[in-house]
This record gives C-alpha cells, sequence and structure tokens, in this order.
C-alpha cells in the first residue's frame, strides 16, 4: 500500500493530468468523489517542509439553503483554505480546499457550497479530528504527543475532546450493569491521567474525568 502510494504520488507531481492516477491517490487519501486532486505541490510550512494538495469539489449543483430550489449556477470560486491533514509518509500535509459559490435565481441568494471534509474546527480537515479522538483513546500517548504528531496545539485537541463528548451527559446517572475504565496521559492542570469510564457492551464512552482521584 505505501508502495503504491509513493508510486502514485511521483506520477502526481510529475503530471497532474494524469486523472486517473490522481483519482486513486483522492481514493487513498480518503476524499470522497465529490472531490478532485488537482496539483500536487511541496514547500516550507515555518521551519518545516510541507506538501499541498490541492483539491476542488466536483459539485455541478447545490441547494439553496433559503429557498431550497436547486441552482447550477456558479457564482464564484473562494480562494483556497488550508485545513491541516494527517501526514503522508511523516510529511505535514495540507490540503487546499477550493469551494464554489451558487446563486440562486429564484431568491438571488448566493451562498457557499457545504463540504464534509472541513473539520469542526475550520482549518484542520475532519480526518485529522478522527485521527485525533483514536490517538485518544491509546493509553500510552501524552497530550503533548498528540499535539505534536498532528501538527495541532493542545487546545484544540481539548476542544475536539470536549466537542465529541457533549452528547453525553455531564454525570452519568444511571450506569449500565457493566462498565469499564480507562486512563490516559492528559497532563492537564488538574492532573497527570484523565480518567474515562465507558461502557463496553455498547462501546460508548459514558464520561471523561479531569483526573483519578478519588474526589472527582
Ligand atoms: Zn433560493
Amino acid at each position: 500500500m505505501i508502495e503504491l502510494f509513493y508510486h502514485l504520488f511521483l506520477y502526481a507531481i510529475i503530471d497532474t493530468e494524469r486523472g486517473a492516477e490522481v483519482d486513486e491517490l483522492r481514493k487513498i487519501m480518503g476524499l470522497g468523489n465529490g472531490y478532485k486532486v488537482v496539483k500536487i505541490e511541496e514547500g516550507s510550512d515555518g521551519k518545516v517542509k510541507a506538501k499541498y494538495i490541492h483539491v476542488e469539489t466536483k459539485s455541478s449543483k447545490c441547494k439553496c439553503p433559503k429557498c431550497g430550489k436547486y441552482t447550477k449556477s456558479v457564482h464564484d470560486r473562494l480562494k483556497s483554505v488550508k485545513l491541516k491533514y494527517v501526514k503522508a509518509f511523516e510529511q505535514v500535509t495540507y490540503v487546499m480546499l477550493s469551494k464554489k459559490r451558487f446563486i440562486c435565481h429564484k431568491c438571488n441568494y448566493k451562498f457557499t457550497e457545504p463540504v464534509t471534509i472541513q473539520g469542526e474546527s475550520k482549518s484542520i480537515s475532519n480526518k485529522v479530528e478522527q485521527k485525533i479522538l483514536i490517538d485518544l483513546r491509546n493509553y500510552n500517548l501524552s497530550l503533548k504527543y498528540i499535539a505534536e504528531e498532528n501538527n495541532v496545539s493542545d487546545n484544540t485537541i481539548r476542544n475536539i475532546l470536549k466537542e465529541s463528548m457533549a452528547n453525553y451527559p455531564e454525570h452519568v446517572i444511571n450506569l449500565p450493569r457493566v462498565i469499564s475504565f480507562d486512563e490516559f496521559k492528559a497532563d492537564t492542570k488538574k492532573g497527570k491521567y484523565a480518567f474515562v469510564l465507558n461502557d463496553p457492551i455498547h462501546k460508548k464512552v459514558l464520561d471523561i474525568l479531569p483526573n483519578r482521584k478519588k474526589n472527582t
């Protein structure tokens, strides 16, 4: 798989017009078929080298969020947004996403098309958010390490964790019959380890406590 990816990467750098190969790259990157890889560049991101993968949306029509009518009229294309992506070959990677603005002829409303690859915090992709959530489950990784590894700040990690917990009650009142505990290195002001309460049968996280002390 890695070899294939490398092979495709070289092709993509040499000639981005090779549609099929670039489309394979899109698939390997986990981008849906609503997207198209148009160009790959290498550049510097501060002190480190980074890959910039330019991606466009392929949508030809879009539903007006105001009146609900579909429109095919593209008003303009917005300047690309830079999204942090998961690393490719241990290199910092960004997706440069170009979004279109449509205009609805029924109500004259101009709107930006919705995209699925942008995460909750607007400068990172949902792929990075997913990777961070997986990393957080690994007991051996510290929050600082996860932040560095994913090229984001400690605060971003906390926000992603908070966001993913938003649907859970602050304190779990009705405990299921079976629960399990987990800890991960959090290194927060409140303690070195965070304490995770799981419902192993329904494979759900019930609560995350800032430390493993009894009074929490
Ligand atoms: Zn409309």
